[in-house]
């Protein structure tokens, strides 16, 4: 039979994996919207960083912006779950837009953690990926010139921040161990830098993290189901490769090249935060039809968090 014929494959899949709380919300945030207000809601920005999430949602209507000058006038918009500069909000409200802000709450945590620093005199440094959207949000909760960027041990080495206090702030979805190593090198330059305990990682990022480090010790290659654009999905994949196993990031089974598995006899398989699980779903269904598989899944935590929806829709 051609079942006999397929060779065998041991799939191990992380958990926690894939969806947080704060994807979680957002994408529920939207669905509620358009119930509530009727299609189109414009969305600023992807939700989340995710295709599959995205052409769902427009299919119910969701309509996506990145700027919102965009947005016509008199229709709902929501602002990602990345967090959005200030001026967003006070533009949305100065043209009589209906906003809704679907900003995780850990992401407007640091953003008035931002706020007190600026209020305490503290100049803000700031561990992040220039560019990503919640780091463009985050340093727009302040005035220019307020905050600075540190994104690699070498620029901590040598940033000069203005003389007097500073405080310390990260972005939520860093690798753990880079951001540890970027902020012993700011605290041996800095010693009386205020700061979160360790960083501002969220929960989500770390544990994906955590539980990523356990599949690359017991497989060869690791299947990373996200974004290119997600960054906490880019970290699962270093992870994966600095834990010594191979790591390949895909949208979907589709982005499988079969010849990544050449060979293999172990594969490890997980999403990041905002991938849906019928994606890793998808990619066992594709793995079935050329492998005999046995499936195990490695737990590293558990998760219950449940964050609140806003007033506005609740
Ligand atoms: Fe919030 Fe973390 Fe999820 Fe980002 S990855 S939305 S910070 S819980």
């Amino acid at each position: 039979t051609p079942a006999a014929t397929k060779p065998q494959l041991r799939v191990v899949i992380a958990a926690p994996r894939g969806f947080c709380a704060g994807v979680d919300r957002a994408i529920r945030i939207v669905e509620l919207a358009i119930e509530r207000y009727g299609a189109p809601v414009y969305v600023r920005h992807e939700i989340v960083h995710n295709k599959f999430v995205v052409d769902s949602l427009r299919a119910k209507g969701a309509v996506f912006v990145e700027e919102l000058h965009e947005v016509p006038d008199g229709v709902p918009v929501i602002f990602s779950a990345h967090g959005v500069p200030k001026v967003v909000p006070a533009k949305a409200e100065a043209r009589g837009l209906d906003y809704i802000d679907a900003t995780c709450p850990l992401v407007s945590k640091v953003h008035r953690q931002a706020e007190r620093f600026v209020d305490q005199g503290r100049h803000i440094l700031f561990i992040g990926h220039a560019r990503h959207p919640e780091v463009i949000g985050t340093f727009g909760q302040v005035d220019d010139g307020a905050m600075t960027l540190v994104e690699t041990v070498e620029e901590a080495q040598t940033v000069q921040p203005p003389e007097g206090p500073l405080g310390l702030l990260t972005q939520t979805t860093l690798s753990v161990d880079d951001t540890r190593d970027i902020l012993t090198t700011l605290q041996s330059r800095f010693p009386d830098l205020v700061g979160p305990k360790g960083e501002d990682i969220c929960y989500a990022t770390s544990n994906r993290q955590e539980a990523v480090k356990e599949l690359a010790a017991k497989t060869q290659v690791v299947l990373v189901l996200g974004s290119p654009k997600s960054s906490n999905s880019l970290r699962l994949v270093e992870v994966a490769e600095r834990g010594g196993s191979h790591g390949q990031l895909i949208q979907r089974a589709a982005d499988v090249d079969w010849r990544w598995l050449r060979g293999v006899t172990s594969l490890g398989i997980t999403a990041g935060a905002s991938a849906p699980e019928t994606l890793v779903q998808e990619l066992i269904d594709a793995l079935h039809e050329r492998f005999e598989l046995t499936i195990e899944e490695v737990r590293t935590a558990s998760e219950d968090i449940v964050f609140k929806l806003p007033r506005a829709l609740a």
